[in-house]
């Protein structure tokens, strides 16, 4: 497993205030295994690559939208691992084939256990029968965030990302952020999302990174995977404006706060931000398929051809 031979490119966005707002394109990374879940998952895969020996199977955990699991899978194929998904619900052993996320991850070779919500609940113990029925299987937390998973994060950072003053993600374990602060330079600040309510977070990225060079912005809008009409809206306005897709789970409530906080002049009068575009795209189609569900607006596709450019 090599590290991708170039860095995912910056753009600046032309936002006619006192800052310089810049995107860090990491859903460019890669067609299809892009963002942070590539950094994130890097070192716990590679560590068991680089051993002598057949490969084992790999497990992981996630819901039935996941951009973990979309990762995860494309990884396997990429890489020639077998993958096995333990998913969130088990109503979707009959349903699966209409889910955008998993039928690419089925695309990808990957294949399910579908597990009840609370079966789900109890991870350590599907963990401890995994183990007891395949012991060479190796097990990848959902979210993926340890030590290990956090040290992929350096190479998200390259020399060009030096110059600006703050650095900005999305936050939803916490291990994107704690790569972030871990690595960023001395004088950069570190700003994380929080798209969940966890109150654990301060401490658990300052544990990964070792350092208080973060803050934390609440932009949950109501909690993890709500979508207000207002956030669809400004997802829509923003790629017409910038032809940027954004998704609506991660980066487009980063981005709509960030607007705001922008607005209020949190920011010192010609400092440099770069928000990381952690990627979640693949996200979009099902985002979509339960908007349509519901009646309301869609978010906008950008033709394939930008998304990937
Ligand atoms: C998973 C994910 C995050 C959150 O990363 P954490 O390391 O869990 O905080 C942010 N953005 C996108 C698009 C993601 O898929």
């Amino acid at each position: 497993m090599e590290l991708p031979c170039s860095f995912a490119p910056i753009i600046e966005l032309p936002v006619m205030k006192k800052v310089k707002l810049f995107l860090k394109r990491e859903d460019q990374l890669d067609a299809e295994i892009t963002g942070n879940k590539f950094w994130k998952l890097f070192y716990p895969i590679k560590t068991v690559l680089d051993r002598e020996g057949p490969k084992p199977l790999f497990y992981t955990f996630g819901g039935a939208y996941s951009n973990h699991v979309a990762a995860f899978s494309a990884l396997g194929k990429r890489y020639g691992f077998s993958t096995h998904g333990i998913i969130r619900g088990e109503e979707l052993a009959q349903s699966w084939h209409q889910n955008p996320t998993l039928r690419l991850a089925a695309e990808n070779g990957m294949e399910f256990s579908f597990v009840s919500r609370e079966v789900y609940r109890e991870k350590a113990q599907i963990e401890r029968l995994v183990k007891a029925f395949a012991s060479s299987a190796v097990l990848i937390p959902e979210g993926g965030t340890s030590p290990l998973a956090v040290q992929g994060l350096q190479h998200m950072l390259s020399p060009d990302t030096q110059i600006f003053d703050y650095l900005c993600a999305p936050v939803g374990t916490g291990g994107t952020l704690a790569g972030l602060s871990k690595y960023a330079g001395p004088k950069q600040r570190v700003l994380g999302f929080k798209v969940v309510r966890d109150a654990s977070l301060e401490k658990k990225i300052e544990l990964l990174s070792g350092r208080s060079n973060f803050d934390l912005i609440e932009a949950s809008e109501g909690g993890y995977g709500k979508m207000a009409p207002e956030l669809i809206e400004f997802i829509n306005r923003f790629s017409k404006q910038y032809s940027v897709p954004l998704d609506p789970i991660y980066t487009g409530k980063l981005m709509r706060k960030l607007f705001e906080l922008i607005e209020l002049d949190y920011f010192p009068e010609g400092s440099r931000i770069l928000v990381i575009h952690t990627g979640g795209l693949q996200g979009i189609q099902g985002a979509n398929d339960w908007l349509e569900s519901k009646a309301r607006p869609l978010i906008d596709l950008l033709p394939r051809a930008q998304i990937l450019e």
